[in-house]
Parts: C-alpha cells; structure tokens; sequence
C-alpha cells in the first residue's frame, strides 16, 4: 500500500484483517506471552499494539520505527550510542531536557558539544566533516527557527556521523527527514502525533538495518520501550492527525497575521510569514508550517505573565500539539531564563479560529 496518501496511511495502518476480528487492534496489555524463553518480553519484543503504532510511524516517517515511552527515552536511546570522547553538535538553543542530558554527557566526559546556529547551514555542513552526531531540531523551540534539512541532511560528512532531526514540531505531515538523507528522524509523540494531551511517546524512524538493530538492542537494555495502553492511544490519535495538521495550521497562518498586525503584539515568529527569518528556506521543502508559533506580547514579562492568564478558550499551560491550543509564557520554564522575558509560545488547536482571536484580543485588551 505504498502508494497511499499519508492522511489515508495514517487511518488505514495496522488493522487486524482476519474474519471475525477487531477493526482496531486493541490494547494489548500484557509483560509476557506463552512462548519458551526470555523471548517475547514486552520490554523487548514488544506487544502487538505497540508493533502496531511502529508500523504506522514507519509508514509515515518513511522507514522502521522504534516506540519509547517518552520523547526523551528516544532521545537518550540515540545519545547513548556515542563512543567515549565522540563530538555531538547541537543546537544553540535545543529542546531544554536534550540541552541537559548533552550537558549531563559532557560534564562526565562522554562527548564534547559543539553548538551552532540553525539558521548557518555552512557552519553545519562543515561540522559534519568532524563530528560524530548532528543533531537538529527543526522547527525550534520556542524561537522558531527552520533549519535547511535537505541541505544539511544531504551534505558530505565524516564517515560515521549520524544526522538525527527532532522533527516533533513538524510531524512527518510537513516533513520527511529521512527522505533528505538524515539517519534519524525523532518524533515528542507525547504532542502532534498523540493530539491530545492525554500520552507520553516518543519515536525513532530509521532505514539502515544495523542502525534499527543497534538502538532496539539498547532500547531492551535502557528499558525505554512504550507501554501497552500508550500505544493503543498513539494509534487512536494519530488516525486524525492529518485532519487535525490541516485544520491546526490553517488557524495557525491566521491568527499568526493578525497577531503580526496587532499594536499590542511585538515580534510574531511563525515560519509560514514572509516576515519570518527563515520563510523561504521552509517553504522550499516543508509542506505547510506547523501549528507552533511564538510572540512577544508588548511591554514587560509581568504582563506576558498576565496576557497567558487572562485567555479564557485558550489553555495556560505547557506542552504543544494538542487538539486544544496551549499557550505559556516561556521564560517561567527552568531552564528558559534566557527567553525573552515577554514570549509566549502558542500551540494553536483546532477550536474555531475566531473564538480563538477573540479570546488573543480580549487577552490582550485586558491586560494594555
Ligand atoms: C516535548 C519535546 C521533546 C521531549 O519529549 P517528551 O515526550 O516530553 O519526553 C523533545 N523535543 C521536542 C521538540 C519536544 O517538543
């Protein structure tokens, strides 16, 4: 069924087909099976829904999947590999907890990190001659920046280095890193893929066999693997993921106007404005610009502080990717002090979107 389109992919993966079966495979919840041997331990070989939810991820992302129970297990199960004294290129500005296990690596002198800017291809494509990992992440938190994947994915390096794309704000939707050449595509299924606030996942996609092998034999030892009822929820909400990208990021593009044109509004940082730093470089691959955004609400953090509190439709809290818009303001996460202090990073859901600039306005009117 390759020739599918990825929203149909996305509802008609993994179904039980034998007579007299579920449409849905169910949520399997079982540690072990009746079969001989320390085989067929859910840590290791896994259950079948969670082979189910890998199966649709591997369609997608366009390769094998691995599910974790988090993000950050996928994130570890990567780092982890690492030879002793390897060199790790990261982001100025990662997601913070990727930030500080790189930190906790290179204080016990695992790696050495090297940071760069995003938006500097050059100076990526230069650090793949000598480095051991690339890892980008793409649209970043919270600031937005795009980074040129299929240039940088697809640029000579260093025998062995490893490119992974935490492509979580994306989604495989608006983005295949793996189709540009990078090793590793990285999924927070705990956001956009999951849609609704209500799980923990995470996701590697990967294509070489001795790479899958390599980080499912470190999967069943760090013991990251997703749990049954995770699974059976990855499932049950990616089915309507591409519904939800569609509609999420039509509200996205204008409310991302309206807020660019409001007096009470400084800088807006969504990649779909042509205002945006990296616009063209994200138009030219990315198919639509997500649904995150991030503005900085005029005047001092207190206000910001304020404005967040004052939405009455749009949710006050952290995290992204759900089906219901989420804003915060940033700076009040620990280890995002050096946020500009009025930023408010915004996961637009899918709710109408002139309730949803209604409630920006009054938010805003509120608190001038
Ligand atoms: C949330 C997130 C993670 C971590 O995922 P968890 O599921 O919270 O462990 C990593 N990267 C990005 C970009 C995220 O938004």
């Amino acid at each position: 069924m390759d020739d599918l389109d990825l929203s149909t992919w996305l509802i008609w993966s993994g179904r039980p087909t034998e007579l007299g079966e579920p449409l849905n495979v169910p949520p399997v919840l079982a540690s072990n099976f009746r079969l001989p041997g320390d085989r067929y331990y859910s840590r290791s070989e896994g259950t079948p829904t969670q082979n189910a939810f890998e199966d649709l991820m591997g369609g997608l992302d366009g390769g094998r999947s691995l599910a974790f129970a988090t993000g950050m297990a996928a994130v570890a199960c990567v780092f982890h590999g690492l030879p002793v004294g390897s060199k790790l290129v990261l982001p100025d500005d990662p997601y913070h907890a990727v930030n500080g296990l790189a930190e906790e690596g290179e204080k016990q002198g695992r790696w050495e990190v090297q940071r760069l800017d995003l938006g500097d291809t050059d100076a990526w494509i230069d650090a793949a001659q000598s480095a051991d990992l690339l890892w980008l992440e793409s649209p970043a938190n919270p600031l937005m920046t795009v980074a040129d994947l299929p240039k940088i994915c697809s640029a000579p390096r260093k025998p062995g280095c490893l490119v992974a794309v935490d492509s979580t704000f994306a989604t495989p939707l608006v983005q295949r890193p793996l189709e540009y050449g990078a090793d590793i595509s990285m999924h927070s299924a705990t956001k956009f893929i999951g849609g609704h606030s209500d799980l923990m996942a995470g996701v590697l996609t990967v294509r070489d066999d001795s790479l899958y092998q390599e980080l499912y034999d470190r999967r069943v030892r760090n013991g990251g693997t997703i749990g049954g009822m995770e699974a059976f929820l990855s499932i049950r909400g990616a089915r309507t993921l591409g519904l939800r990208m569609e509609k999420a990021m039509a509200n996205a593009m204008i409310l991302a106007e309206r807020l660019e044109a409001h007096p009470e509004v400084d800088t807006v940082r969504y990649p779909g404005l042509a205002s945006h730093e990296n616009h063209a470089v994200a138009a030219s691959f990315m198919n639509g610009f997500g649904a995150v955004m991030s503005f900085d609400v005029a005047g001092t953090g207190e206000r910001a502080s304020a404005f967040a509190e004052a939405a009455n439709v749009i949710n006050n809290a952290t995290s992204l990717g759900g089906i219901e818009s989420t804003m915060e303001r940033r700076a009040l996460i620990p280890g995002q002090e050096t946020m500009p202090a009025t930023l408010i990073r915004f996961s637009v859901g899918c709710e109408h979107v002139e309730d949803l600039w209604r409630d920006l306005d009054q938010a805003l009117a509120a608190t001038a």
